[in-house]
């Protein structure tokens, strides 16, 4: 009798181990699961997400690699299923690009007959070259090289410095900068700028490459060639490649590119840095006499460059939903993890736009969310309904990874009930700190799309954080359209009901400065938490929140599909 009441037992037992269905999916148990985001958890992470060695997560650039990998690892570790393609964490899709491998000049001399190579420079990573290219340059351009003087022709002030030796077919060397005015003299037309000289040189006098002679130092000049080195294999121009060419953008074949004072100097005969800076003061003293001349120097100039096929990923995790039925459906929580890049150093020289709140920021903010459910589900919690956590690539370059994912949803999007998506979520902007409230967060679309779902975001915050909830840009009309400006609007245009949770824009955006040392660690993960327990809301929610708002269902009919 007792051996077979024992066999009873483990027969009834196993089975309901086996369904996994005997988890709780009380909403207010899950909310509690907020407290497992943690500043320590955010800063650890995001720590990683915004380090100088991931050099800003530019698309198609080892360091976006480098976080998708870290994201991998991540979900990984807690065991949330891949949700990617071929049972992978990675969706990978395909871009057009530009890709520079290498620019290539070399500069010639004639000495009487005979004409020596005297300088062979190459911008290429980890190569600093005497040259730097700026506009154009899209073909390979040889000539001499004659010395324009600032490259004015300004009739109404006399200046003519282009009408000596032709630089027909020829480089143009001149001075970065314009005499517009010295000690009060109005030297040249003062709305003379950068473009009419652009345009006198190249169209009217038909120059074929321009060389500027910096205005920096010659360490300065270095340091611009430094990081410049370091973009020139950054893919760019970067569009879908399974929706065709897209915007090809035109590099003209001229060139605007810039030459080190110290190898000018050497092209014009005179002493360093300092000769340069007499050369300028004598010309700019006979400005009206001054006409351009030849140098015994040739400049040849190759670029090696080309349209790619580049390859980039989105990171897609799941988490399944409690309830049997309910649980074909997601919420999608998603965020971008690309950033810019390198580009121009602010004034201490910094040169990497580390992108912690955009959006290394989202990115750590899905991570934390992702650890709250992993752990109320290791401790028998589960909202009914599944997550969807995406990262998408690409966004800074045109919402590129986000499109795709919409295009190629790995969980059809009409089981998708509604998107939450994080972009800049741990900083405030300049009007909110003068006021003196930063604990807010703006809050896009809810209730411009569903009623149902804007009250569950209201409940979730009340129940929970109570923050300030801003909807300073939620209008359809607002004049900077934010509402299609992120990475959610590809879930819109779908009729996806979505809520974009936003910060602002602060004096960091896109520079090197957005760095984690300026994040506000008070506010962070409160938005976090407001965001998780959103999701365990909309997962739990009876019906899917419906989309109610006539003008938001007029404008995503007019959405190609
Ligand atoms: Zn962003």
């Amino acid at each position: 009798m007792k051996y077979l009441f024992l066999s009873l037992s483990i027969l009834i037992i196993i089975p309901t181990f086996l369904n996994a269905q005997n988890y709780s999916t009380d909403t207010e148990e899950l909310t509690r699961y907020s407290e497992e985001i943690t500043v320590d958890f955010l800063k650890e992470h995001l720590g990683v997400l915004a380090s100088d060695s991931l050099a800003g997560r530019d698309t198609g650039t080892p360091g976006l690699k480098i976080a998708a990998d870290y994201l991998v690892d991540f979900y990984e570790s807690i065991g949330l299923e891949p949700k990617g393609v071929d049972g992978s964490y990675f969706q990978p899709f395909e871009l057009n690009a530009m890709v520079t491998d290498s620019l290539v000049y070399k500069t010639y001399r004639a000495e009487g007959a005979d004409t020596l190579l005297i300088n062979h420079s190459t911008e290429a990573p980890n190569e600093i070259s005497e040259f730097v290219r700026g506009v154009g340059g899209a073909g390979p351009i040889e000539g001499d090289i004659v010395f324009g003087g600032f490259g004015v022709d300004d009739s109404l002030n006399n200046v003519r410095n282009l009408e000596g030796d032709s630089i027909a077919g020829k480089w143009v060397l001149i001075f970065e900068e314009i005499p517009t005015v010295v000690e009060g003299d109005t030297l040249i037309n003062p709305s003379y700028g950068t473009r009419d000289r652009l345009i006198t040189l190249i169209r009217n006098y038909d120059a074929s490459g321009i060389l500027l002679i910096s205005d920096q130092s010659d360490r300065e000049f270095r340091d611009m060639a430094e990081m410049n080195s370091k973009t020139i294999n950054v893919p760019e121009n970067l569009s879908l490649a399974y929706r065709g060419s897209g915007q090809s953008s035109y590099t003209p074949p001229y060139a605007y590119t810039y030459i080190s004072p110290e190898f000018a100097a050497e092209i014009l005969g005179v002493d360093g840095e300092a000769g340069i800076q007499e050369l300028k003061e004598s010309t700019l003293e006979n400005l009206q006499d001054f006409r351009s001349q030849k140098t015994s120097y040739h400049l040849k100039y190759t670029p090696y460059e080309g349209e790619r096929i580049i390859e980039t990923n989105n990171v897609v995790a799941y988490f399944e939903g409690a309830d049997p039925i309910l649980k074909d459906e997601v919420v999608v929580i998603m965020g971008h993890y690309d950033h810019v890049g390198i580009g121009s150093p602010n004034e201490e020289g910094d040169y990497i736009y580390n992108g912690a709140d955009d959006n290394g920021s989202g990115t750590a903010g899905l991570m934390a969310i992702a650890n709250a459910f992993h752990q109320a589900a290791e401790e028998g919690y589960k909202p009914k309904r599944s997550i969807l956590f995406l990262h998408v690539s690409a966004e800074e370059s045109g919402l590129l990874g986000s499109r795709y994912y919409s295009d190629h949803p790995t969980i059809p999007i009409e089981q998708t009930v509604a998107a939450l998506n994080t972009d800049m979520i741990s900083r405030s902007d300049p009007e909110h700190i003068e006021a003196g409230n930063t604990d807010y967060v703006y809050l896009i679309g809810g209730d411009l799309i569903s009623t149902q779902l804007d009250s569950l975001v209201l409940d979730a915050n009340q129940k929970s954080v109570n923050m300030t909830l801003d909807r300073g840009y939620n209008d359809l009309n607002d004049p900077t359209q934010i509402y299609r400006r992120s990475d959610h609007w590809n879930f819109g245009r779908l009729r996806v009901p979505f809520v974009f949770f936003f910060t602002g824009i602060h004096e960091d955006y896109h520079a090197p400065g957005d760095e984690i040392h300026d994040v506000d660690f008070e506010k962070y993960p409160r938005i976090v938490r407001l965001i998780y327990n959103s999701a365990v809301n909309i997962a739990n929610f009876e019906g899917r929140p419906q989309v109610d708002n006539e003008e938001f269902i007029e404008i995503t009919s007019e959405q190609a599909r």
